[in-house]
């Protein structure tokens, strides 16, 4: 039987029989609609187990079409030699380590192609601006994945915010990653983003060793975790420039934020986690953490239905997901996404919860019908 295979990924790591459920073949004839992602059949282990792939690297057959032979005992020699560079075009757990486990990662269709984005960079600490391979590789620039088109602005409301800053954190004990995305509420577009990977104060190293293994390791950035977080408190310090150099704060006592407001996914991240990493940190939560915008509120009062978290948004909107799924950042750019496009179909974001500055532990919600 011939088959024409669009693209195939066959991660090969040591017994490749072992992983080949997780290949991804994209049939021609089941080709997917422009914008869509998805691996339209999961290559079965029944498949591949008596294929003899045995090299170590992966493989990437992209982006020409060509045909196989598939039959249960068919023997598949790899003719392409390609490089691991190539799997990082679409593969973040490429990017800096030789981890071994594939993160849950799609490739969203655009022109540029997509490539993950350096997290040194992220973070003000890429040295290789000036190597052509490394910027092959990794993307510097996050505007054309948020980049909007004429015509998305056509139902744009009125906003009582200039600025809207998603904000994703990460880390369950403490806080490991603080990643912002800054934009426009007028014209919805992208302005600025703030990201910093977070150490923990409380932990021992081992204790954070296995915790940032059990995290990032698994997403291929536990190198650049090590190398670039800095305490809560520093990473603080260095938002509060930002956002003074974006005229979004000024440093005096008791302020919250001049026309723009956080966003956020679910209440957790400022009702629950930035007070609880204040008190590790032996701080006071600063005013800006005040007050947000739960955009899965606005999403059930402005569409008239439920999504429980970025995933389900992404879904029922038909956007699809970019980079590393509980990569902070790329979280964090994929919620954008969602803000984006609720802004273009006609939302007003504003605040719907604010804590009270007299009784820290209140939080008062500011909408009826939500999400609990
Ligand atoms: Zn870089």
């Amino acid at each position: 039987m011939k088959r024409t295979i669009e693209l195939l990924i066959v991660p090969v790591v040591g017994n490749c029989a072992v992983r080949t459920s997780e290949a991804i073949c994209l049939d021609r004839r089941r080709r997917p609609t422009m914008g869509s992602f998805r691996p339209l059949c999961r290559c079965s282990s029944r498949v591949f187990a008596s294929t003899s792939i045995h090299a170590i690297g992966a493989v990437l057959l992209f982006p020409r079409s060509f045909s196989l032979p598939l039959s249960p005992t068919r023997k598949l020699t790899v003719a392409a030699a390609v490089s691991t560079s190539a799997l990082s075009m679409i593969n973040p757990s490429s990017s800096y380590s030789q981890s071994s486990t594939e993160p849950e990662t799609m490739m969203a269709p655009s022109t540029p192609r997509w490539k993950p984005t350096c997290l040194y960079y992220t973070q003000g600490q890429c040295t290789m601006m000036n190597e052509p391979m490394h910027l092959e590789k990794f993307n510097h620039d996050l505007s054309p994945e948020l980049q909007v088109k004429a015509n998305e602005v056509n139902n744009l409301q009125s906003q009582q915010l200039d600025y809207l800053l998603v904000l994703d954190l990460e880390g369950k004990v403490e806080i490991l990653e603080f990643p912002v995305v800054m934009i426009d509420a007028k014209t919805m577009n992208y302005v600025d983003f703030f990201h910093r990977f977070v150490r923990p104060v409380e932990m021992s190293e081992n204790r954070i060793n296995e915790y940032i293994e059990g995290k990032y390791g698994k997403l291929g950035v536990n190198r650049v975790w090590h190398d670039t977080a800095i305490p809560f408190t520093n990473v603080l310090e260095q938002f509060e420039d930002w956002i003074i150099h974006h005229r979004l704060w000024k440093k005096e006592a008791g302020r919250s934020l001049c026309r723009a407001a956080f966003v956020t996914c679910g209440n957790w991240d400022l009702k629950t986690k930035v007070p609880e990493q204040c008190k590790v940190s032996h701080i006071k939560i600063p005013p800006y953490f005040m007050e947000w915008i739960n955009l899965k509120d606005i999403y059930l009062n402005f569409y008239r239905r439920k999504a429980m978290g970025m995933r389900s948004m992404m879904n029922q909107l038909g956007i699809p997901l970019m980079g590393s799924h509980h990569l902070g950042i790329d979280d964090t750019k994929n919620i954008a996404k969602v803000v984006q496009r609720m802004l273009a179909d006609g939302a007003v974001l504003q605040i719907t919860a604010r804590r009270n500055p007299k009784s820290l532990d209140h939080v008062e919600f500011l909408f009826k019908d939500r999400i609990r």
